[in-house]
């Protein structure tokens, strides 16, 4: 049995991180999200960000990717694959994956403000969760939290730059 381990969590996160950049192309909140097949490493979803486009603050990366392999699948657990998340997923995310019985998470950056592996509810550790899967963060934690702040950084300068341009008219 190949066990995917590091060498790999690099190889899939970047291509999570290639789905994060077409949800900035989008304008959407840089997340990327890819589900792999354990033992063979076979990618078999690729998701990214698409509240705004979808009108649907639940159509995060991690949820789309689960949902969607779900449905490929056609099976509510998916106990075999190991998802790969730019970001530290949230409380809902934390939830779905739970309920998915994924088996092994991996994220790129950490998020101290909306986070909940190891920050606010730090979901995975709490009795009510009856699935902790393996979890691995900062992966690529550089470059996928770099993504996330420029875009927020051009969201604010933008809206600067409006707020400018209303007091000159
Ligand atoms: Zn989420």
């Amino acid at each position: 049995m190949t066990e995917f381990t590091q060498d790999h969590d690099y190889s899939f996160m970047r291509l999570a991180l290639e789905e994060a950049k077409k949800a900035k192309e989008r304008d959407e909140v840089p997340v990327g999200a890819v589900v792999v097949h354990a033992k063979t490493g076979e990618v078999v979803m690729r998701a990214s960000n698409r509240s705004i486009e979808l009108k649907d603050p639940t159509a995060h990366a991690e949820i789309l990717a689960i949902r969607q392999t779900c449905q490929l699948l056609g099976q509510q657990r998916i106990p075999e694959y190991n998802l790969y998340v730019t970001l530290e997923p949230c409380a809902m995310c934390s939830g779905a994956i739970s309920f998915a019985r994924l088996h092994r998470v991996v994220f790129g950056a950490y998020d101290v403000k909306g986070g909940a592996v190891f920050h606010g509810p730090e979901f995975f550790e709490q009795p009510t969760c009856h699935h902790h899967p393996e979890i691995i963060g900062g992966i690529l934690e550089e470059e996928c939290g770099a993504l996330l702040r420029n875009f927020f950084a051009l969201k604010r300068k933008m809206k600067k730059d409006r707020k400018k341009s209303t007091y000159t008219d």
